[in-house]
């Protein structure tokens, strides 16, 4: 169903499932944070991830992040070693606990957490007397970080993982889901991911007591009493039923959308296959299943265009095109945090460009794509 005739990065594709979950919401009224869509929006993704993992579904992916950083003691002056190459809102909830972001540089297979550059960094901070508290790790685009190496780490060092795998939905690291490989795993039901709730995540954990323990906190941290008792902070970070119902109707066709994602990076695939002065990023090791999320260029210096040159010229046809986020480290809200690495994220960012990857791209779409891009290459 879509609206018009712009041409976006990764628009919402409802088909009219949802609507009987939220009518269901609506006739019974349960239109607050609990509710039968809840319970069965969280079965529902267990199922779909095959894991014997809680599931906790919550307003954002940002909201899932902070309360894993809670749930592993995450405080006031701690680091934690974080993914540059990321959105913002990986990061944004280190700082709500007022903890110290270090940035690791990505390596230039996946995009993702540096295996090498996070041992190095893990060393110097323990040399300086730091005991990193936590590693976040990004499925950037949809594409699995080198997890192997990185748990292997992780454990060396005794320092537990959170997987952001907020647009990572479907994507599989030796055909195990992203977001069930570590201690937690988060997801994004945001308007522009895979599937959306219109806003919304979930918080992946271990078992029933943490899953216990973050409903609680998002809920106000209220005691279990006839009364209002509360003996700690809490936060009103839970889902509404009737945004559970979206999720519901959403993840019905979630397979579906998985093969047009797919289908999509084959386009693009074909599209760039002699292209000189373009690539398409997707040549990974077959540990690695992306979901295709977005499908991201990286424009060589060869070219006489630059990566804005070619944005500019798709907005003009009435097609979205977007940067690559910009690395934490280069931002000026990060100015004072370290940051372990060389320039394989910054190369990224400066000559990088994602284009329209929506589960909806129509055929005709697609041609229009082709034909804006055919003179680059
Ligand atoms: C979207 C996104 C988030 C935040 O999710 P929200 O649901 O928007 O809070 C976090 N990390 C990454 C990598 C994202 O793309």
């Amino acid at each position: 169903m879509k609206k018009d005739n712009y041409i976006w990065l990764s628009p919402p594709d409802m088909d009219g499932k949802e609507l009987s979950y939220i009518e269901e919401a609506f006739t019974t009224n349960w239109l607050t944070t609990s509710g039968n869509n809840i319970n069965a929006f969280e079965t529902e993704m267990q199922t779909f991830l095959n894991t014997k993992k809680e599931v906790v579904m919550l307003n954002s992916g940002t909201s899932a992040i902070h309360l894993a950083l809670i749930q592993l003691g995450v405080k006031e002056g701690d680091e934690v070693l974080c993914q540059s190459l990321t959105f913002v809102g990986s990061v944004n909830p280190i700082l709500y606990q007022k903890a110290n972001p270090i940035f690791i540089d990505s390596e230039p297979e996946t995009y993702n957490l540096c295996p090498k550059l996070l041992e190095e960094a893990i060393i110097d901070r323990l040399h300086k007397g730091k005991q990193p508290k936590a590693i976040i790790v990004v499925h950037l685009y949809g594409v699995p970080a080198k997890m192997d190496h990185i748990i292997t780490i992780s454990k060396k060092y005794n320092i537990p993982i959170i997987e952001d795998a907020a647009e990572a939905l479907g994507a599989t690291y030796k055909k195990q889901h992203c977001g069930t490989l570590t201690d937690f795993g988060i997801f994004s039901f945001n308007g522009n991911k895979i599937i959306t709730t219109t806003s919304g995540g979930a918080l992946i954990c271990n078992n029933k007591k943490l899953k216990a323990q973050a409903v609680k906190l998002a809920t106000q941290s209220k005691e279990n009493e006839q009364f209002y008792q509360h003996k700690q902070i809490g936060y009103n970070y839970r889902i509404s039923n009737v945004l559970a119902g979206i999720g519901r109707g959403q993840l019905k066709s979630l397979n579906a959308k998985l093969l047009a994602l797919k289908a999509n990076h084959l386009f693009y695939k074909q599209l760039f296959a002699s292209s000189v002065n373009i690539e398409l990023v997707s040549k990974y090791n077959p540990n690695i299943q992306p979901n295709y999320w977005l499908n991201y260029i990286r424009v060589r210096k060869e070219s006489k265009r630059t990566n804005f040159e070619i944005l500019k010229h798709l907005e003009a046809r009435g097609i979205q095109a977007r940067p690559i986020w910009k690395p934490m480290h280069l931002q000026p809200l990060f100015k004072n945090n370290k940051f372990y690495g060389n320039h394989v994220a910054e190369d990224l960012y400066q000559n990088g460009l994602c284009l329209p990857s929506g589960s909806n791209l129509t055929l005709s779409d697609k041609k229009r794509i082709k034909e804006a891009l055919h003179l680059f290459l």
